[in-house]
Parts: C-alpha cells; structure tokens; sequence
C-alpha cells in the first residue's frame, strides 16, 4: 500500500504550499531582516515588507492597511475577536452576551466557551436549519444592547455551506448599535471575494494555510472605530492590537497567496466546482444509499463535499481509504485526530445513524480530473468492503 499514488481531497484540512508563494517567502528570507520596530536598515527592509504585505492583504479584503492585524493563524483570530470584543465592551460596568451560530469552528465556539466562564458573561448559540442556515428569526430575538459580539462564519468548515452574512449584519443592525459582528472566513478566503461577501462585518478572520500559504500565520481585520481590547500584551505591535514580533517571511507569504487567490478566483470556482460535482454525481450514483448532507440548491463553497454513506463507519472508512492513498476527512477531529461527534451535523439535525457514516472531500485549485477518477474508482469497492449491513 505504501507504493499507492497520494490523491489529496483534504484541502479544507490545509493546503499545499503553493511554489509562487514559497519563491516569494525564499527572497524574502535570503534578505538581511531586522526587528521591523527598529531604526536600521534591515530592520527598515523588515517594516518595508511587512507594510507592503499588509497593504496587499487589506486591498484583496476591501479593508484599509491599518485595519489588518496580523496574528498566527485562524485560532488567534478567533480567540482576538472573541476576547478583544468583550474586553473592549466590559469596560462599561454592565454583563455582557456573545452570540454564535450552532455550526461555528472551535476556535470560536471554545473561545466563546471559555469567555463564558466569567460571571458577567453569557453565551448562547443560534440553532441553524437542515441546511445548516444560521436562523435570522432567533438571531432578531437575541440580539440586544448587551450583546458584545455575534459570530456567524461566512462558510462552514465541515459541509461548506455559506452563510447570509449580509442579512446577518442587517440583522444585528436593527437591533444594536454597539454589537460587533465578526465573520470566520478562514475556509471561503481562497473561494470567495471577501472584499464583497464579507464587507458588512466588523472583524474578520482568515488564515494563510487554507489558500496556498504558510502555517502559522493568519489576520484578523477589524473595521476602523471597533474597539478590540488586546489578548496579549507587550511591545504595542499591530498598533496595540496584537504585540509580538511580526512574523514578516509570513506575511510575505499571506499576502502573495490571497494575491494568487484573486486572480484566479472565477476560473477556479468553476473548474473546483465541475469537479466536486462529478465526484458527488458518481458516488451517489454507485455507492447505494449515499448522500449529500447538504440539500442541492443551498450555496456552499465550490470545493466541498460531505456526504452520508449508511452503514460505515467513518474513522474505519479514512483508514480504508487512506490506505489506498485517498486523503479526506471527517470533517471534525481534535488534537488527537480521533474523530469527534460533530455538532455541526447535530445541529443540522442529522440523525446519528447518517452522522457516524459521514465523509468530507474538500478539492483545491490543484485537484486534477485524475484525481476525480482515481476516487470515483476506489471510494465505492472500499464503502462495500466495510458495509456492516450490505
Ligand atoms: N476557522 C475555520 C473555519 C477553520 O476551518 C479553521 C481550521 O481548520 C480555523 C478557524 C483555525 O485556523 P488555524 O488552523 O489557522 O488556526
């Protein structure tokens, strides 16, 4: 098995590093880099690049460069965006609520968690529909003047399904003059414009490792005249935001990759698309009992594919697969990589019986047709072989 062609439909997990943005991080690095705080000149080149980086970054998400904080991926955003809104509004001598879809990534939902440990901080999760549609009617009746934050991601990282941040925001709105919305767009930055689909929220986060870029890097914008206490303290970088030595080789990279991203968004969207959908169209075909998780007609991203196949086991079927070379995912592990039940798909309403036999392939913009093929003709056989009731 261990001679088996690597077809990788993982992408949502993370993402090859692309060559342009390691030939960009390589010139980068072969350069005499200072501290980008200091007065020399290589510390000059640091800050030079790393402006350069965050005016690149803030043009591709419609924001302006002071409203980009770097940070060291999605986590760290998330954690910024949670604490630093709460932080920020705590400060007035009253409680305070968060609010976050049911489907949100744990780096939100175990921020969110975790703020609520303080007595004057409540937290409630937004239920969603089949579809996994974060309900507006409950977002409406939730919202008030103590709401310091409300999450809803623009796309979910486990079924790919995109959220109406615009109605979201009008939402909150209506309601509130003082919440701040905030928008994980960690898996749609290297699918969607984000200079568009999330130009109503307040605080978005993105990570580079998702679109072709490093790990370990990622941003956080924050809309100019939002308050964001900051998560750590020390030499006052990222203008207060986020102190720290700036990763500049990171950012370099980041801000090459969403370059990349931009430039090819449409042509990619289409062709990851027509992929994803014959690779869906052939298993439901061939694999009885198989189907999508989410409803045809809903807008997910156009690389995702979750489906339920009845009757497996999901950790035993990536192990199968993985075997013969497949890459794909659960869609929700922890730390451990031992599979989690999802809440994503407790919160759809997916009975447990199609949950445990759930499987997500995400494709990327170097997922082949032979990739496809090569699926199509080893996922079925491998469902069959594990059937415990064929
Ligand atoms: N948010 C979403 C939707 C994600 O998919 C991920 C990573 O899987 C994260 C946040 C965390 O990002 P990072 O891996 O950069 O910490």
């Amino acid at each position: 098995m261990s001679d088996c062609p690597t077809t990788y439909l993982d992408h949502g997990a993370t993402t090859p590093l692309r060559p342009e943005v390691a030939d960009a991080m390589a010139a980068a690095r072969a350069l005499p880099l200072g501290n980008p705080t200091g007065s020399h000149r290589p510390a000059q080149r640091a800050r030079r690049l790393l402006e350069e980086a965050r005016d690149e970054v803030a043009a591709s998400m419609g924001r302006q460069p002071g409203e980009i904080v770097f940070t060291s991926g999605g986590t760290e955003s998330a954690n910024l965006a949670v604490f630093g809104a709460l932080g920020a509004g705590c400060r007035a001598p009253r409680s305070a609520s968060l609010l976050s879809s049911a489907v949100e990534h744990p780096a939100v939902r175990e921020s969110c968690r975790a703020a609520a440990q303080s007595a004057s901080v409540t937290w409630h999760e937004l239920p969603v529909d089949g579809s996994g549609l974060v309900d507006l009617h409950a977002l409406e009746a939730a919202v008030d003047g103590a709401t310091a934050l409300v999450a809803v991601m623009l796309a979910n990282n486990e079924t790919g399904v995109l959220q109406p941040l615009d109605r979201v925001v009008e939402t909150v709105r209506r309601a509130s003059d003082t919440a701040v919305v905030f928008t994980d767009a960690v898996q749609a930055a290297s699918f969607l414009d984000l200079a568009e689909s999330a130009a109503g929220a307040d605080l978005v986060a993105l990570s580079a490792h998702k679109l072709g870029g490093p790990v370990g890097v990622g941003v956080l914008a924050v809309r100019a005249g939002v308050a964001l206490a900051p998560r750590q303290h020390g030499g006052g970088q990222e203008r207060e935001r986020r102190s720290g030595t700036q990763d500049v080789v990171g950012a370099v990279g980041l801000a090459t990759a969403l370059h990349l991203a931009a430039a090819e968004r449409v042509e990619v969207a289409q062709r990851v698309a027509a992929l994803r959908d014959r690779l869906a169209g052939g298993l439901v075909a061939s694999i009885a009992g198989a189907c999508r998780t989410v409803p045809p007609g809903v807008a997910t991203l156009p690389g995702h594919l979750h489906l339920c196949l009845p009757g497996v086991e999901r950790e035993e079927l990536l192990v199968a697969l993985d075997a013969h070379g497949i890459c794909a995912s659960g869609g929700s592990s922890c730390a451990s990589g031992a599979l989690e039940a999802s809440h994503v798909l407790a919160a759809m309403g997916v009975p447990d019986r199609l949950a445990r036999g759930s499987i997500r392939f995400t494709m990327g913009r170097d997922t082949t047709a032979a990739d496809i093929d090569r699926a199509l003709a080893v996922v079925p056989p491998v469902v069959a072989s594990l059937r415990h009731d064929p």
